[in-house]
């Protein structure tokens, strides 16, 4: 059947002229019925088009092509059945309900309405009728039943059974079954307009990957014929399914693609001094770059000698060493007499890295700024002032940095250390940041926490990759346990053990309240009570609350040995380094994420001493966290950890772009569909060289129109 899509093709003089034809999409309200009431509805669903209604695909079918005899019944699944009306009655006691007792050749089944109307009591109430009904079957206290099911009486002229399977779309609220099925019915009809939805891959590659044509798939996957395989269609794995999907990840793939050209175009400041700075910075740094950190940092080095912009994505487990080599690309920058930004998502993480930066270059003689949302008026001016001059090398900050008040003399160099929450939007407006000259920064992303490859190739499409696949040398494995929250006096004499070894460990008391005041006064009440049961214990608090300066005091404390224990809440998740601690409480483990339990768990194995982290948890625990915690006891590489967040999670959380909406993708699914995404990245290159009048039309068909992006 889907083949036969591949040799109904149309020929390429009507691709094009439909190309052409197919720029102003036809309105919903061009349907017939449609008025203004059912398209604001309509909207609601994201179908504004003919075309997003032919492309709101069905999410399970009904099979309503066969009668099932009621002895071959089965409970838990749909059905339609034949069969007459014995009897029925209205239950007097309790609560009222019609029931309807119905039998056919091979036996008895009841129909049990809770709600009913005049009209359905007396039909159902016609001993001696022949009704057809479908509905979900039932194991009830006396034999099979449906309850709600849908009647009908069959009369003479009654049509016969269905020959296509019924489609059940994604709806909302005030929008019907048949109002949605009728609009697919009509918008296919229109199908035959070759403006309509017109074939966008050209036929080559279409017979290459077997793919049938759109029209073909759409009018199977909105009225499959009886004979298709339910399980097929229901699970994405019907080719008609799997053709659109491969042509949104196209889509995805070309619009990435295409704005790394569009970036690309531009002219960036190429980055290629003597490098004696660097190597000043490397001889005053305490330990050698790992081999991976070397390789990623030649990696970075050539595409900064460029006259382009650099689109790089750095990828590292957590420790890995990420920012020491953010450092060094920031040198490059500095060394040539031009600034780099760094931002982060968190004013926290920010801060951390400000000190970083700070500690590691202050001595080199360059100037490192915080531009934090706390400062205003005449100081945040003049650091704005000073900034523009060039008076400033390094600027580290929140998005807050990128906002249009903040002009830099000579950027070079964005970094984004990215922790998952930026998107392709903030990455732009971060390019945008042009020059007076004209030129474009290079851009090096860092993610936070590894990202699986398939997740990484589609969603960072546009970026080169480099990963430090490789821990600074003494890094001790971590053993982690979960153990119920009744298991906390244990856990309070092991803490007491280690600390009485000469050790010291972390309590981590993660956000569980709405409020930050709550969760930080949360912290408080636990550094009491821990205080309380450990009396001969130094314990230390920080949270984000508290004034920087008595985080710093506090974090020094720790680093310097003079506290035994510190809580805190997971404020501690980034840049903090103590390798005598080796032991690791989470509190409420339950409710963080595989990626943020990992990042965390990354502040303890630092040292010569083998180190262990207990995830506390209260019980019950549902199933994903149990799955969860499971991973987080056997598993301490970042990226295979990153690929089971990712089983379990979903592409949408795990990249932090569900709310953002951005690689919302409507047919495909990241992980289901996986083995499509080289065939994907395989097409955009053919595209964009052979074929690349399609690219535009892809992408609006898939993602929208350009204003997405602006002018870049
Ligand atoms: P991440 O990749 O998670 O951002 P960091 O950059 O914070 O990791 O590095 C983690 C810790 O390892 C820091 O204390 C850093 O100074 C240290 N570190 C980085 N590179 C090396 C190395 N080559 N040898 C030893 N320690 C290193
Ligand atoms: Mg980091």
């Amino acid at each position: 059947m889907e083949q036969q899509g591949v040799q109904a093709d149309i020929g390429p003089a009507r691709l094009k002229a439909a190309r052409a034809l197919a720029t102003e999409p036809v309105p919903i309200t061009a349907l017939p019925g449609v008025g203004p009431r059912l398209a604001e509805r309509l909207h609601r669903l994201g179908i504004h088009s003919v075309e997003d209604a032919l492309l709101h695909l069905p999410l399970r079918y009904q099979d309503r092509s066969r009668i099932t005899p009621i002895s071959q019944l089965v409970s838990g699944a749909e059905a339609q059945i034949e069969a007459d009306v014995i009897g029925s009655e209205v239950t007097a006691h309790g609560r009222r309900f019609l029931l309807c007792r119905l039998h056919d050749a091979t036996g008895g089944l009841t129909l049990r309405f809770f709600h009913f109307n005049p009209t359905q009591q007396q039909l159902l109430g016609q001993t001696g009728a022949r009704l057809r009904c479908f509905g979900e079957v039932r194991q009830g206290y006396s034999g099979l039943e449906m309850i709600h099911p849908e009647c009908r009486r069959l009369e003479p002229n009654t049509p016969p059974v269905a020959d296509q399977l019924t489609p059940i779309y994604p709806s909302t609220a005030g929008l019907q079954q048949f109002t949605l099925r009728g609009l697919a019915e009509q918008a296919l009809l229109r199908l035959k307009e070759p403006t309509l939805l017109p074939e966008l891959l050209p036929s080559a590659l279409r017979l290459q990957l077997q793919l049938m044509s759109i029209t073909d798939a759409v009018r199977v996957l909105h009225q499959p014929p009886s004979q298709a395989s339910l399980a097929e269609l229901e699970s994405g794995h019907h080719p008609a399914r799997r053709r659109l999907a491969f042509e949104e990840m196209l889509a995805h793939q070309l619009s990435l693609r295409r704005l790394r050209e569009r970036i690309r175009r531009h002219d960036a400041p190429p980055l290629a001094g003597d490098g004696g700075l660097i190597q000043r910075f490397l001889e005053r740094l305490p330990f050698t770059l790992t081999a991976a950190q070397q390789r990623v940092v030649r990696e970075i080095n050539a595409d900064l000698a460029q006259p382009r912009p650099m689109l790089r994505l750095l990828q590292g487990d957590v420790g890995s060493g990420k920012t020491v080599v953010a450092a060094i690309a920031a040198l490059r920058a500095v060394e040539t007499g031009a600034q780099a930004a760094l931002m982060a998502p968190t004013e926290l993480l920010a801060e951390q890295h400000y000190h970083n930066f700070q500690n590691w270059l202050g001595e080199l003689g360059i100037v490192v700024a915080w531009l934090t949302g706390r400062l205003t008026g005449r100081a945040r001016r003049m650091l704005l002032e000073r900034l523009a001059l060039g008076e400033i090398h390094i600027t580290v900050g929140t998005h807050a940095l990128f906002q249009e008040s903040v002009a830099f003399a000579e950027l070079a160099l964005a970094i984004i250390d990215e922790q998952h929450r930026f998107g392709v939007h903030q990455r732009l407006a971060l390019s945008q940041k042009g020059q007076q000259s004209g030129r474009r920064p290079h851009q090096l992303i860092m993610t936070a926490t590894p990202i699986p490859r398939t997740l990484a190739m589609s969603a960072y499409a546009d970026l080169d990759t480099s990963v430090i696949d490789e821990l600074p040398p003494g890094r001790q494995p971590i053993r982690t346990v979960a153990a119920p929250d009744s298991r906390r006096e244990d856990v309070i004499s092991r803490i007491r053990q280690a600390c009485r070894n000469g050790r010291q460990a972390y309590w981590v008391c993660p956000l569980i309240e709405e409020s930050e005041a709550l969760q930080c006064q949360a912290a408080s009440v636990t550094a009491e009570r821990l205080a309380a049961l450990l009396p001969e214990l130094r314990i230390g608090l920080v949270h984000g609350r508290l004034l920087s300066a008595s985080k710093e005091t506090t974090m020094a404390a720790f680093k310097a040995g003079e506290l035994d224990l510190l809580v805190a809440t997971t404020v501690i998740e980034v840049g903090v380094d103590v390798p005598n601690a080796s032991l690791m409480i989470v509190e409420n483990a339950e409710r963080l994420g595989l990626a943020q339990l990992h990042q965390l768990r990354g502040r303890i194995g630092r040292g010569n001493t083998e180190s262990s982290c207990v995830l506390l948890y209260r019980p019950p625990l549902s199933p994903t966290a149990h799955a969860r915690l499971g991973v987080l006891r056997e598993c301490n590489d970042g990226f295979e950890i990153a690929r089971r967040d990712l089983e379990l999670r979903g592409p949408g959380e795990v990249l932090g772009t569900r709310q953002t909406g951005e690689q919302d993708l409507r047919v495909a699914d990241l992980l289901r569909d996986q083995d499509l995404l080289n065939a994907a990245r395989y097409a955009a290159d053919q595209l964009l060289r052979d074929y690349p009048d399609c690219v535009e039309p892809l992408i609006r068909r898939w993602i929208g129109a350009d204003v997405r992006y602006g002018e870049v």
